[in-house]
């Protein structure tokens, strides 16, 4: 599957962590691939529990300390599969973003059924070294300039090519310097994989897509987003 993506033009791989049972599968992974695999770390909000929620923050913390990583993430609130660990998620996203601040790293997003509580920690932690990405951004308009105006970035995956994914409509109004280009694989696969299982080699097909909108060679969205990447990762 990295060998199709590579040979689709999509070189390096930015992912993301979920939570400590997932670690050595992510280290096994850059080992593999060392030259294009970059790593994440963070606890991903669907897996904030009250039960585990000290020992999984220690861990994002230990593992901080002790080597490199591109970012913190995926990090944020998700209001879609549990509300009831709303107060827990916006505790670990709020100490997550002080630690990409304590490491100067960028953060990712992750945002679901949770703009308005998203934005509200954004907001208490907005400064110059608060940067990243809004992953998967699937927001209206004015949410996208406010979350811009917030440092981030919009993640630009396989939405874009639905037809009721609703964000092509005013992309062509966000100037590119705020896009990047991802897959959030293995779900939302682009246009015609729609419901299959997603794969970074996709990435292809929503450089497209944004090639259409913004009507622009393709060649240019795929420079720029990468311009955009490296100076998120700063690799
Ligand atoms: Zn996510």
């Amino acid at each position: 599957m990295i060998q199709r993506a590579i040979d689709n033009g999509v070189s390096r791989f930015f992912v993301p962590s979920i939570d400590s049972t997932y670690t050595e599968k992510m280290y096994a992974l850059e080992t593999q691939f060392p030259e294009n695999v970059f790593l994440m770390m963070g606890l991903h909000p669907c897996y904030v529990k009250p039960e585990t929620y000290e020992q999984e923050m220690a861990h994002v913390e230990q593992q901080l300390v002790s080597r490199k990583f591109q970012a913190v993430g995926e990090i944020g609130i998700d209001l879609f599969w549990d509300k009831t660990t709303l107060p827990l998620q916006q505790d670990a996203f709020k100490r997550q973003i002080q630690l990409a601040k304590q490491y100067k790293l960028a953060i990712n997003i992750h945002c679901r059924d949770a703009f308005n509580e998203v934005f509200e920690v954004l907001e208490s932690e907005k400064s110059d070294d608060l940067f990243g990405i809004f992953h998967c951004f699937t927001g209206d308009f004015n949410q996208a300039q406010r979350a811009i105006s917030l440092g981030m970035k919009l993640g630009i995956g396989g939405v874009v090519t639905f037809k009721n994914g609703k964000i092509d409509q005013f992309l062509h109004d966000i100037n590119l310097k705020h896009i990047v280009l991802e897959t959030d694989s293995p779900y939302l696969a682009p246009v015609p994989f729609r419901g299959k299982r997603n794969e970074s080699s996709y990435t292809k097909l929503v450089a497209e897509k944004l090639a259409q909108i913004y009507q622009v060679p393709t060649e240019e969205i795929a420079q720029i987003t990468t311009q955009n990447a490296k100076m998120i990762f700063g690799i």
